[in-house]
């Protein structure tokens, strides 16, 4: 490990590489193709798929971040976890979440379809469940943590611990808090995924992907298969994401002080009937989370009172918060999870899951913290308004007791 501290590393990695005019900032390399010394002599890179210098810097910087041996940039989140499972042996066994994320529900399942690989969906903070499974043979554990969109926080040390004891390999998708906020190598992983369309790049403009890997072994086969599937980065991608970490802690820091004071009106707000957040004392992750994490992370989500039509008068009033999928990104969003990254779960999978139509789930972004927080109290105080209306209404016709909504 290095000397200098990761905010350090984040702020410099690749900087003042540039040999030819001394760049400060790394230059982008475009070219898909480099020229050879000689008849039989390859220089350090030949083809971009395969190799490219700017993608190499930040697959350099993230393997650093999460103090891995070495990582592949890949396409996109979903790229990173198909070349996972291009390492494992024929017709493997994979545990993974019950409530993973939905991109690799799918994927699993597909493989699964396919007679590629069995995957058990299971709830990795019962520990003994995961025992009884790694006894039986597997050779792939995924884990989350925190889950999405219920921030659930599973023990990755312990889980670390069970999958060394039987010689499982072990891969934990580090995409909700980034390696400023967990770094899963450290606690016995040895793989890291990342979707870097989220928190690493941070501006909601690439669609990319990593994987890290601990062991040089590991590093290697997962870069030769990522040359042979073609699923590599490009290099502006990679450009961008590079230049996105530089400001990974500072952004992050913000993120969580705007977090902390969102956190802190929802759970006194008259119209909020639950609030998801490991922060909380009352979240059962909480103690996990303080151990494992350096920060809670930016993601929250909360049921209203009432139902789908509170729901739209939240969503119709606020201003600060874009109606959208995803996370991570500079600007903050509101995602209503039944509709929109839940949507494809039946609704039996989804109430089973703890995802109700009152659920919405917030990426808080890097806005000023109290503008973010008068425009979600206005918005709340619309919805308690049109409760109150609501119940007034019903009092009236004698349809409902005040107080039912
Ligand atoms: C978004 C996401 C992915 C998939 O990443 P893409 O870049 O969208 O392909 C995988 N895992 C988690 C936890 C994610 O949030």
């Amino acid at each position: 490990m290095s000397s200098k501290s990761f905010q350090t590393l984040a702020a410099t990695l690749g900087m003042t590489s540039d040999t030819q005019f001394g760049a400060v900032t790394p230059p982008l390399h475009l070219s898909t193709n480099f020229t050879f010394d000689g008849l039989g002599r390859r220089r350090e890179y030949d083809n971009s798929r395969s190799g490219n210098p700017t993608r190499d810097l930040l697959a350099d910087a993230i393997a650093k971040l999460e103090n891995g041996y070495g990582a592949i940039v890949t396409s996109s989140g979903m790229s990173a976890l198909t070349l996972l499972t291009h390492i494992l042996p024929p017709q493997a066994h994979v545990l993974a979440p019950h409530d993973c994320f939905g991109g690799t529900h799918r994927l699993l399942t597909a493989l699964e379809k396919k007679g590629v690989l069995s995957v058990s969906f299971i709830d990795f903070s019962d520990l003994k469940e995961l025992e009884r499974d790694l006894i039986q043979g597997a050779d792939l554990v995924l884990v989350e943590s925190p889950s999405n969109p219920l921030l659930r926080i599973v023990d990755l040390k312990k889980i670390g611990d069970l999958c060394k004891e039987h010689d499982t390999l072990y891969a934990v998708d580090n995409t909700f808090l980034s390696p400023a906020l967990q770094r899963p190598i450290e606690l016995g992983a040895n793989l890291v995924i990342h979707s870097t369309t989220k928190y690493l790049n941070g501006h909601s403009d690439v669609v990319g992907g990593a994987i890290v890997a601990d062991t040089q072994d590991l590093h290697s086969q997962l870069t030769w298969w990522a040359n042979c599937t073609g699923l590599t980065g490009t290099p502006f991608d990679s450009y961008l994401t590079l230049r996105g970490i530089r400001t990974l802690f500072a952004r992050m820091r913000t993120h969580l002080e705007n977090s902390a004071k969102l956190v802190n009106l929802l759970t006194q707000h008259p119209a909020v009937k639950k609030v998801y957040y490991p922060g909380l004392e009352s979240h059962p992750g909480h103690h996990l989370a303080k151990e494992q994490q350096s920060g809670f992370g930016a993601v929250i989500s909360f049921e209203v009172q009432g139902g789908i039509d509170q729901v739209k008068v939240l969503l119709e009033h606020l201003k600060l918060f874009t109606l959208a999928e995803s996370l991570g990104g500079v600007e903050s969003l509101v995602a209503h999870p039944a509709t929109m990254t839940h949507a494809s779960m039946t609704a039996e999978a989804r109430k089973r899951a703890g995802i109700s139509d009152q659920l919405l789930r917030l990426s808080v972004g890097i806005e000023d913290g109290d503008d973010l927080l008068r425009d979600l109290k206005k918005s709340l105080d619309e919805v308690q308004n049109s409760r109150i209306k609501l119940n007034q209404a019903a009092a009236k016709d004698g349809l409902l007791p005040m107080g039912l909504i």
